[in-house]
């Protein structure tokens, strides 16, 4: 029940600009904050916090040394140096035990802020001890009010990131009192009930504000993580019952009168992990409700052939199939394999890209192999049992809705080779199950990874030269097309004359995304013949490559590039039984991004070089963020919050399957 006081107010929903002491021009303001409502508010999170708690004597200042004073403004005033062009703004406070210089360099707006005889608080690295000086200090004026004071000093303050024309004191201030008005609106029998955590909604947002001891920030900070998390993952859960309810999927279940005689003739055998993604797409397949699936594996793992076989299960029941990849050349890539495997089974292969469009002899049943052509609006599959997304962080979830929306909800299979951190693979792609293919298959040679810098240049060029000798062939990638702008890093363009001097008498080849389709093709199909013994590349040669006589790839300006990328890069090794050498060469001289490259010489682990990537990098990043479809979080995580993930997914799952009866805001039908 509400209260007679709760329904005379707007609520957490209500427009900030209705509160007390916000009128519209700093509605205006807080807007620009993304703050339009009460909870936005509330859920404003402070960037970081002042233990006011121990204001220092101005005495007992230490050079080094971080600390809050509070004083008078004795003096102020503003230097300007003619020949160093510059200026200096400084005041100079006094608390009774010494005097302190607050200097700022060069900042025209602090001239006419303060008056002397203000109170202010400020904190700072000391910077000198004759004068005893902070520069650029966090600083507040206090108000007289000993009362409205008691929020601003005494104890841990939050400070906020702001806009112009806003000031710490006055957010705060504000902040504080819509935390006395709101805090009961919050839901507190949401998550508290479940056991699942032992702080009120209500409670964790005051103290992600005032936290009256450090260890209190973390403590709200997880507390408010997890109704995010929970609220994310209901709504992800939401949509795919949603989905299972009312879409209705084409059976699929397949009679092996095709993959019998397919995998008969394949030269090797599936490897246990194989096998078992199988089974378990095979069970989802024969369901009517759609599958809807994430089959994971390293690069390498050998995720094509278990596509195949989904492929010709949805064939074997009179179903077409649709296979998507992020570039021409992989999807024609696919095109090839596909061919050569179907080759005497009676199944269509079909290719559309935007260039090329080439229709299979074999009447009936298909599959579509193509690009971003596919989920174009004119083209349409008819009949279509089962949709495959190759190398899925090329493309959006909303990309992945499109394309699924074209039949009757065919079943979905999604394959990722960049190995997903799990917290990204429990968000994103929360509403796919998933199917793991671990280990690789056997008899694969090893690869030896190396970071070196471009010194080593002229060994590499006779190291390649030797392995053509034995007859291996080489990948060779750098960053750019074209010279840039972009000072000290290597075009495809402009090394090529380079190479084909260093490489003499051997051939290089050519691959960049300018070129045309058939020039594409051309070069690709005299790499595979070995004709061609060097191909120059930029990074489309990332993804799903596969020419198992390559076993050097040379790498420069590695460090523009993610880990994962280059793990990916590295992928396109080791396909044949022969060793394999992966060569990052890089200028890059700080020790940090030395360590980053190091972590490709370590581990072929391409999951602990994606959580590794997704630290340095931050998960936006990581997936390429216009496209992810990742929710923002202000308080989860997705770096660091594995466990409250986890939680919040089981606690999602419960909620919906209705288990216990709950009273989550927005109730759930
Ligand atoms: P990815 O998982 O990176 O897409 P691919 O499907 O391209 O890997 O497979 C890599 C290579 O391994 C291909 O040449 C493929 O034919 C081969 N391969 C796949 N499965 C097996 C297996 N069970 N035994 C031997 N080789 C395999
Ligand atoms: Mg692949």
């Amino acid at each position: 029940m509400m209260s007679a006081e709760k329904q005379s107010k707007p609520g957490l929903e209500g427009e900030v600009r209705f509160l007390r002491g916000i009128g519209s021009e700093r509605a205006a303001r807080l807007e620009r904050l993304g703050i339009v409502t009460v909870k936005d508010l509330l859920f404003h999170r402070p960037r970081r916090y002042e233990d006011r708690r121990n204001i220092k004597c101005i005495r007992d200042a230490v050079v080094r040394e971080a600390g809050t004073f509070c004083g008078r403004i004795v003096d102020q005033g503003e230097k300007r140096f003619r020949r160093r062009r510059g200026s200096l703004f400084e005041f100079i406070i006094e608390d009774g035990t010494g005097r302190l210089h607050c200097r700022w360099w060069n900042v025209s707006y602090m001239n006419g802020r303060f008056n002397t005889g203000d109170e202010v608080v400020v904190f700072g690295k000391v910077s000198s001890k004759a004068p005893l000086a902070i520069d650029h200090p966090e600083t507040e004026v206090v108000g007289d009010d000993s009362m409205e004071n008691s929020v601003h000093i005494g104890r841990i303050v939050p400070i906020y990131p702001l806009t112009e024309g806003l000031t710490q004191r006055w957010l705060r201030a504000v902040i504080w009192n819509a935390l006395l008005e709101y805090s009961g609106f919050f839901d507190d029998a949401s998550l508290v009930d479940r056991g699942s955590c032992d702080m009120s909604a209500a409670e964790a947002v005051r103290r992600i504000h005032f936290p009256e001891a450090s260890e209190d920030v973390e403590k709200a900070r997880t507390r408010l993580a997890l109704e995010e998390f929970v609220g994310f993952q209901l709504e992800l859960q939401r949509r795919r019952l949603r989905l299972m309810k009312s879409a209705k999927g084409l059976r699929c279940p397949g009679d092996n009168s095709l993959v019998r005689p397919f995998l008969r003739k394949l030269g090797f055998d599936l490897t246990g992990p194989q096998k078992r993604v199988l089974r378990e797409i095979r069970a989802d397949m024969s369901e009517t409700r759609p599958m809807r699936r994430l089959l994971q594996g390293d690069v390498g793992a050998g995720k094509t052939v278990v596509a195949a076989c989904a492929a010709l299960m949805a064939v074997e029941s009179g179903r077409n199939v649709a296979l998507m990849a992020p570039t021409e050349i992989l999807a024609e890539q696919h095109y090839r394999v596909f061919c050569e495997w179907f080759g005497d089974l009676d199944v269509g292969v079909d290719l559309v890209t935007g260039h090329r469009r080439l229709v299979g002899e074999a009447p009936g049943r298909r599959i579509v192999i193509g690009t971003h052509a596919l989920i174009q609006e004119k083209f349409l599959i008819e009949n279509l049992g089962l949709v495959v997304i190759d190398e899925q962080h090329r493309f959006g979830v909303m990309q992945r809705q499109k394309l699924v929306r074209k039949g009757v909800y065919p079943h979905l299979l999604v394959m990722t080779a960049t190995p997903i951190p799990r917290t990204l693979g429990l968000t994103v792609y929360g509403d796919l199950d998933i199917s793991l293919i671990d280990g690789l298959p056997p008899g694969r040679g090893r690869v030896r990874s190396f970071v070196r810098g471009p010194e080593r240049l002229p060994k590499v060029w006779d190291f390649m030269q030797k392995k053509f000798q034995q007859g291996r062939q080489a990948y060779i990638v750098y960053p750019l097309i074209d010279e840039s702008e972009k000072m000290g890093l290597k075009s495809v363009k402009r090394e090529r004359k380079r190479l084909e001097l260093e490489l003499n008498p051997y051939r290089v080849g050519l691959l960049h995304g300018e070129m045309s389709s058939e020039e594409k093709a051309r070069v690709m199909d005299e790499f595979r013949r070995g004709t061609v013994h060097a191909l120059l590349s930029t990074p489309v040669v990332e993804v799903g490559l596969d020419v198992p006589n390559a076993t050097v790839m040379l790498v420069e300006n590695a460090e523009r590039f993610g880990l994962a990328q280059l793990h990916q890069l590295r992928g396109r090794l080791c396909r044949g039984e022969h060793e394999s050498f992966f060569i990052m060469v890089s200028e890059t001289k700080t020790a940090d991004a030395r360590r980053r490259l190091g972590i490709l010489e370590e581990t072929s682990d391409g999951f602990r070089i994606a959580e590794a990537d997704m630290m340095l990098r931050g998960p936006g990043e990581f997936l390429g963020m216009q496209q992810s479809g990742l929710p923002s979080f202000k308080f989860g995580s997705l770096t660091d919050d594995l466990e409250l993930i986890k939680v919040a997914r089981e606690l999602a799952l419960e909620i919906l399957s209705g288990g216990t009866a709950l009273n989550m805001p927005g109730g759930c039908a």
